[in-house]
């Protein structure tokens, strides 16, 4: 059997829920982990129409992109339908869980399937986030490197862009004097001891720092590990809002627009005036992205795709580039085949079921 904790589990190493947003309400929203999973349902919003399903089709976990629960709750009286969802999960043994901001800042996550419904190539994230990392520094006796590399490695350091086991090592003299209580790995109590170090210097995500370094702790053969771990403010590549792509051929700007209209699936983009331009670069972000108009002018993208707009905002476009609303929903629509793809190809023991709600709120006349 498969709890439900062992599927959370692996969706946190696949989108953390410390990415996301300061706002927002990502994670486990109601449920008991312990519980075995009996099927998943997977949906971008969680409503009444979807937990009705859910119950339906025998899932006990329902895995959603946006969190049903934004705010505090102080009263749950079925008086609106964020209430009334809560009492009809918990009154059913259903866990409701969402990967919201953290999925949009992963650059595997839900812009990366915007990227491919378009065929965008070359991906790169518009606004990387900063002070996720820490560097750590450990000197390890030069017979014990090894272990200790591989440990930090395994544990997730080590890791920039497209390279994984990035580390530095630098050789020199350690120096230490045991009182009569130490049990030295090497030396003797009460004289200095000079031992030949290498000192890693290793790159860690700050959310895995309690994992590294006690694993670190364990493999490394002193009593008293010499280690430093240090915030620093580089920007981590993988890790972010938005994105910007190339199409593989340029096409002209109406031709795009047909192209994004068809790949996207909307009966309806709300866009500034074409300025008869080649389409190459394209700037998107899945969700409400006004924010990061200026990014995708500053990296000259021809066009920014987003959900969301409002009347004003699509004049600060300012003829830099073609700003298109496709729709919140519209925008963020393949992220159910997303999540439910990673669950498939991860466990095999419950089923993965698709929502057949719609639960876009928007009607186009
Ligand atoms: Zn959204």
């Amino acid at each position: 059997m498969t709890q439900i904790k062992e599927v959370l589990q692996k969706l946190e190493a696949f989108a953390p829920s410390t990415y996301q947003e300061k706002y927002d309400n990502a994670g486990l929203i109601v449920g008991d982990v312990s519980k075995e999973v009996m099927g998943v349902l997977i949906s971008l919003d969680t409503t009444e129409d979807v937990v009705k399903e859910a119950i339906k089709k025998k899932c006990n976990l329902i895995i959603s992109h946006h969190p049903i629960v934004f705010s505090g709750l102080k009263k749950i009286t079925g008086a609106n339908y964020v209430e009334r969802v809560i009492i009809l999960a918990i009154k059913n043994n259903i866990a409701i869980y969402a990967m919201h901001t953290n999925l949009d800042s992963m650059a595997h996550g839900v812009n990366k399937m915007i990227a491919d419904k378009l065929g965008l190539i070359n991906t790169k994230i518009l606004a990387p986030k900063k002070n996720q990392l820490l560097k750590l520094v450990v000197f390890v006796p030069s017979d014990h490197v090894e272990v200790v590399r591989t440990s930090l490695f395994k544990g997730g350091a080590g890791n920039i862009g497209n390279y994984a086991e990035c580390s530095f090592n630098s050789e020199g003299t350690g120096t230490y004097r045991a009182n009569e209580n130490a049990n030295p790995f090497k030396g003797k109590i009460g004289q200095t001891h000079f031992e030949n170090e290498i000192k890693i210097e290793v790159i860690i995500p700050k959310y895995l720092r309690n994992e590294i370094v006690s694993e670190m702790l364990n493999v490394h053969p002193y009593e008293e590990v010499a280690y430093d771990l240090i915030p620093i403010e580089n920007e981590v590549a993988t890790i972010g809002s938005g994105m910007i792509g190339e199409l593989v051929e340029p096409m002209s700007e109406k031709d795009f627009l047909k192209h994004l209209k068809n790949k996207m699936k909307t009966s309806c983009i709300r866009h500034t005036n074409l300025l008869n331009k080649v389409v190459k670069k394209v700037a998107f972000n899945g969700g409400a992205g006004s924010f990061l108009l200026q990014k995708a002018i500053a990296v000259k993208a021809d066009f920014f795709i987003t959900g969301d707009v409002k009347y004003h905002e699509f004049f600060d476009a300012e003829n830099q580039l073609v700003l298109a609303d496709i729709g919140h929903y519209e925008s963020e629509q393949f992220t159910i085949e997303l999540i439910g793809g990673f669950l498939i190809e991860n466990f095999s023991k419950f089923a993965v079921r698709f929502t057949e709600v719609n639960t876009n709120p928007i009607n186009y006349y």
